[in-house]
Parts: C-alpha cells; structure tokens; sequence
C-alpha cells in the first residue's frame, strides 16, 4: 500500500469519527434547522397569510414534518379550525397541534408554540416572514427532533398557531377552547422572531411574573457567544412585550409563560424580511440555548 494512501485514509477515519462524535452530541441537526426556515418563508409558500393557498400549503407542511417526527395529534387530528370576520372579510384559521407523551408527569403540559402566519401578498409583493416567524415554526421542528432522543418528562404540546397576525386568534382560541384541561397547562414557551440579532441578543420575556422562572435562564451555557438576556416585560426601561405575541393568551389566562424574541429590525414586517437577511449562526445558538433552557423548566415539578 503507498504510503500516503494510507495516511490518506487513516486521516479520514478520524475525520469521520470527529464528525460522527461530534453529531452524537447535537441535539437537533443545524442544517435541518436552517431548510426548514428556507422552504417555508420561500416565494412558494406566499406569505403564509391565514386562510389563503400559501397558509394551507404551511399548514401540510407542518402536519407532514410533526407526522414524520413522531408527534401525536393533540386532538382526533392536527388540526383545530375556527372561523373569525375581520372589516367584513369571513376568514378559516386553524392551529397544528401536535403532543409528546411525558416519561413522569404526562398529565401536566408544556406548551411550545410558534405562530406560522404571516402577512401574504400585499399590493403584489410576497411578504416571506423568514423571521417573523418562519423562525420559531422551524424550531418546533428541532424540538421535536430533539424529543426523539430526549424524551421529556412533561408531556409537551407543539403549537404552530394561525392568525396571530389578526390580533393572536389562534393562540386564544387554543386557550379557550382547550383540548386539555387548562389547568394542566402549566407554562407556555413562545418563540417569535428568534433568527437575527446585531446585537448578539436573544430576550427571554416573562420572568417578572413568576420569579422561580428566573433562575431557569441563568447560566445557560452554548458553544456560541449569544446572551440570553431577561427583560422587556415591563420591569425595565425597555419597550413591554408582555402582549406581543401569543404568550399573551397564556398570561391572561394566568398560565406562566417564557416568550424569547429578538429587538425589531429593518425588515420586520416588510418584504424584506427573507431566509438570505437572517443570521444563522445566532438562529442556530438561539435554538440551542431555548432548548437548553427548556431542560431546566422540564427539571422542576410543575
Ligand atoms: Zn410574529
């Protein structure tokens, strides 16, 4: 054998070790992630608006990735419809929920939740919402994923809300019309605009109501440098979230919440809000650190 094949191969052997290790460790694939965001927030999918062809096309998609992940309906299917009129205009949301049976306590759940609408077509133009928040839809994926090897102890519900961009529909009703028992809800985890920060900050709202939520944030440890930081729910001089997305359904219900967003940028609600503008370094440790994050909340006796 020449020499330096033999090197050759002995050096590709450990190359492939490295990587396969390496994978071991992963609790969700990154590039997996990162397709998902892509294909959603694709000119194919037309905004995702409630109701239209691009948010049913969403919603298979969803239903096919929670099918494929092992993710039970929540209800006889994934699927829970309602209707809403908005300035005369009769519209059919629906939320995708899916549910993972927990190993200890499967009566009492966690909701993880997305919404998966966006703005659609406005005057000709496709609004992908990449971001907003194709984002936190993608990363209901890796939790799942994640699921698989690291059952929870929790049963978890995934929620892919609709018609949050009317004013949160799809997370209210899912409260008021609750397939579980509501009291057994026993914290929301939102996630809503979690791919970009120039700033290198993921938020994690909510903590001001519940202080035994406060500890569950603190050293949270990633291979990145993002800072998980606590904040914007009124307590501080910034702009008060508490109402800003589909965790607000929860808190009015009294049902503890967790919402980790990023500060509004350019392309927030513009049609420039696309795959190519997020940064999928900071996207990639902001699902890390969420799910690390939800390691300590499944850890307590909730
Ligand atoms: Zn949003």
């Amino acid at each position: 054998m020449n020499f330096k094949i033999f090197y050759f191969c002995l050096f590709s052997f450990f190359i492939f070790h490295c990587l396969n290790a390496q994978n071991d460790s992963l609790p969700f694939n990154e590039g997996t992630l990162l397709m998902h965001l892509k294909t959603m927030s694709s000119d194919a999918f037309e905004g995702r608006k409630t109701g239209t062809p691009g948010g049913i096309k969403t919603q298979k998609y969803i239903v096919n990735q929670f099918h494929a992940l092992g993710v039970l309906p929540l209800g006889k299917a994934y699927e829970q419809s309602f209707a809403f009129v908005e300035q005369s205009d009769h519209y059919k949301a629906t939320n995708i929920l899916g549910w993972i049976k927990g190993t200890e306590k499967p009566d009492n759940y966690i909701v993880i939740s997305a919404h998966y609408d966006h703005e659609g077509i406005l005057d000709g133009t496709i609004y992908n919402g990449a971001d907003d928040n194709a984002s936190g839809v993608s990363a209901l994926f890796s939790f799942a994923e994640y699921f698989k090897n690291n059952p929870p102890k929790h049963s978890v519900i995934l929620a892919a809300f609709d018609a949050e961009e009317f004013g949160l529909l799809g997370s209210k009703y899912f409260v008021g019309n609750s397939i579980v028992p509501l009291h057994k809800i026993k914290l929301n985890l939102n996630m809503d605009m979690i791919s970009r920060s120039d700033e290198n900050e993921l938020f994690a709202v909510g903590t001001r109501y519940h202080e035994h939520l406060k500890q569950l944030i603190l050293n949270i440890k990633t291979d990145g440098d993002i800072k998980l930081v606590a904040g914007h729910d009124g307590a501080d001089h910034k702009e008060n979230w508490t109402y800003s997305s589909d965790h607000a359904s929860f808190h009015q219900k009294n049902i503890p919440f967790l919402y980790f967003g990023v500060t509004d940028h350019k392309d927030y609600h513009e049609p420039t809000d696309d795959f190519e503008n997020i940064q999928p370094q900071f996207y990639i440790e902001a699902v890390k650190t969420i799910i690390a994050v939800f390691k300590n909340i499944d850890k307590l006796k909730l």
